[in-house]
């Protein structure tokens, strides 16, 4: 299948910033693409080029048959996107705002109102469409912004951190509705700076200070890691951490709450204590792979 998204050495800088320096990808129709990385990784830059909003400095960027920065328009009419912080009018009810932004897609009034109720419905948004925007939770602010995006019915949505600042229930939620879109052939191309929210995606991309680390599906990510995690539970967290810092096969120590997150390279950590300690192998997560990838043990 020819990918709908191919995206070549792509760069961006900022005077002497370089936000996106050199990044390559391919995505296929359907697929859930998640941009993965903290803070000033580069996530919403890629994501605003994507989107038509930014200039590049150099690189190649084809969307369906359309190139940028010639195409721009054409590429425009086949995307939706929703910015970090979405302008949802606070003042206006559910409706209206909706109302609003069919209306700069000039989508014909027949139209909006066939697709209006199967897009509240599937955000559970229907019974709140009189309420006002400003009383809404921060999940459902978001989910309004979703429609608001989805209701010109684009080929490609580009939503830039959607789950940020809301509630871990929300955040599923939101996921689980995105998971619905792709059945239609939507293609989304997303950014999270939650490591966990990977398993949503059908392919992931590493990001860090404008480099993809690595990119792949949430199940090969695991697979391909090359290290063992262990978790230990301990009451004496000092003597565990001083211990394993001793231990040149230690890659990585983190505390989590009464238990100790260790990753470590060929080695079975049950060589190194004795047996009171209880360490348990446990399977590596995103974060895991994040932080080697960072430490560029491999
Ligand atoms: P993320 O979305 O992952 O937080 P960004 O793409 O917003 O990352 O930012 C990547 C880097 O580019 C950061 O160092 C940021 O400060 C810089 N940057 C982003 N936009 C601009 C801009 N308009 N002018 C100058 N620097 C920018």
């Amino acid at each position: 299948m020819e990918p709908i998204v191919k995206v070549k050495d792509l760069k961006k800088y900022f005077g002497d910033t370089k936000a996106v320096d050199g990044i390559s990808f391919e995505i296929l129709k359907g697929e859930i693409f998640g941009l993965i990385g903290p803070d000033g990784a580069g996530k919403t830059t890629v994501l605003r080029i994507l989107a038509g909003l930014l200039k590049i400095t150099s690189g190649i960027v084809k969307i369906s048959d359309f190139y940028l920065p010639q195409d721009i328009a054409k590429i425009k009419e086949n995307i939706g996107y929703m910015p970090q912080k979405f302008s949802l009018y606070t003042d206006l009810t559910v409706k209206e705002n909706i109302t609003f932004f069919s209306e700069i897609f000039q989508i014909e009034k027949k139209v909006f109102d066939e697709r209006i109720v199967p897009l509240m419905k599937m955000t559970r948004l229907y019974p709140f469409m009189d309420r006002l925007t400003g009383n809404l939770s921060g999940g459902m602010k978001q989910k309004l912004a979703l429609i608001s995006t989805l209701i010109h019915r684009p080929k490609i949505l580009i939503l830039d951190e959607p789950t940020t600042g809301i509630d871990p229930v929300s955040r599923r939620e939101f996921w689980e509705i995105l998971q619905s879109i792709v059945v239609d052939g939507v293609t989304v191309i997303t950014s999270t700076p939650y490591m966990d929210e990977a398993e949503w995606c059908s392919k992931v991309g590493l990001i860090f200070k404008g480099h993809i680390l690595q990119i792949d599906t949430p199940k090969n990510f695991k697979k391909k890691f090359p290290f063992d995690v262990f978790e230990i539970e301990t009451d004496d967290k000092e003597k565990i951490i001083k211990k394993l810092n001793e231990i040149k096969e230690v890659i990585d120590i983190r505390i989590l709450g009464k238990k100790i997150r260790v990753i470590i390279k060929n080695k079975d950590i049950k060589e190194i204590f004795d047996n009171k300690t209880e360490a348990k192998k446990v399977k590596p997560i995103i974060e895991d792979i994040f932080i080697t990838k960072i430490k560029s043990v491999y």
